[in-house]
């Protein structure tokens, strides 16, 4: 079992960390939330005054943060930042979803002072940070992925090694553009049909057995009472916010334009998510963009 400490605590952080605690690691605790931190301590793990203090003792040190800014403040900010404290040797793994350029400047001034790195960003939502099943997609070297894929197992039921540093965030924000591109192309085709008479169960049906079956038609229905336990049938609650996938798509977008690569189906899906974002609905599920096509 291993001595870890875990910065960034919020609605994926916190289950993550608690699943360590269940999994016997030794986990220490800290977020800028009194709160966050109190309820993963009452499920086991213990906690210090600081995120320094945490990490002196840590073989593994994990971050789930909001954005790049956190990530490279937590780590190499001149005088607090973590890269001062972690000992030589250890192992930090970045879960938060990023840009791939902040995660290769991390893993590159953590090298310098014999700190490994990987950045492994996730799939799966709150959902699979609670059941410990979400999706890994890890940035590192061989080496790197072989000491934390034990550590990624606790959380986790899939673990990618998608390449070098950055490559879990690039792998991530391709996995992110595609998903957004089906979820607009399912709700509109469904709209379509609605328009035209047909019935969305039926429509649904027929479509998951035919050549337009995709992830966002079969398993995550963007249409309300087509499937039960989906955020559509429970009014978009739950689930992936509109907010964070439209983060997901302007990191996306950077991607793109870093490798001048052309995506225009991703290019579209961003405004039409910052278009549904800035009319209100960036604390709904990501499938609510299907009212976007309501007539
Ligand atoms: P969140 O806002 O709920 O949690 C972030 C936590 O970080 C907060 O508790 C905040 O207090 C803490 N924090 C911020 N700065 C800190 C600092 N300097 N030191 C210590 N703690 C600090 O966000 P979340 O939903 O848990 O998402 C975390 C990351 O995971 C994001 O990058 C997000 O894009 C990604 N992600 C989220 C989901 C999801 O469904 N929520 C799914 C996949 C990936």
């Amino acid at each position: 079992m291993a001595n870890i400490a875990f910065i960034g605590l919020g609605n994926m952080g916190g289950p993550m960390a608690i699943n360590l605690v269940k999994a016997g690691h030794e986990v220490c605790v800290f977020d800028l939330s009194e709160t966050a931190v109190a309820q993963v301590v009452e499920q086991g793990a213990s906690t210090k005054a600081s995120a320094i203090d945490c990490v002196k003792d840590a073989q593994f040190i994990i971050s789930m943060l909001p954005a790049g800014k956190h990530v490279d403040g937590v780590y190499l900010s001149p005088e607090t930042g973590l890269i001062n404290y972690i000992a030589k040797g250890s192992v930090v793994i970045d879960s938060s979803t990023i840009d791939a350029t902040t995660s290769r400047k991390v893993a590159g001034e953590l090298a310098l002072q014999g700190i490994n790195f990987v950045d492994a960003p996730v799939s799966g939502g709150v959902g699979g940070a609670i059941a410990g099943t979400l999706s890994f997609m890890v940035g590192g070297s061989d080496d790197e992925f072989k000491q934390v894929e034990p550590i990624l197992n606790a959380m986790g039921k899939n673990i990618f090694h998608a390449g070098g540093h950055g490559a879990g965030q690039i792998a991530k924000v391709c996995n992110n553009m595609l998903l957004s591109v089906l979820m607009v192309g399912t709700s509109e085709a469904l709209q379509l049909g609605l328009a035209n008479g047909l019935d969305a169960k039926v429509l649904s049906n027929i479509m998951s057995k035919s050549s337009g079956s995709n992830w966002t038609l079969d398993v995550y229905n963007p249409c309300p009472d087509v499937m039960e336990n989906v955020p559509s049938s429970n009014d978009y609650q739950g689930g992936f916010m509109v907010d964070l996938m439209a983060k997901d798509l302007g990191l996306a977008m950077d991607t793109a334009v870093g490798s001048q690569s052309s995506t225009p189906m991703g290019a579209l899906a961003r405004s039409l998510y910052a278009m549904h974002a800035a009319s209100g609905n960036g604390g709904k599920d990501f499938s609510s963009i299907f009212n976007l096509f309501n007539k």
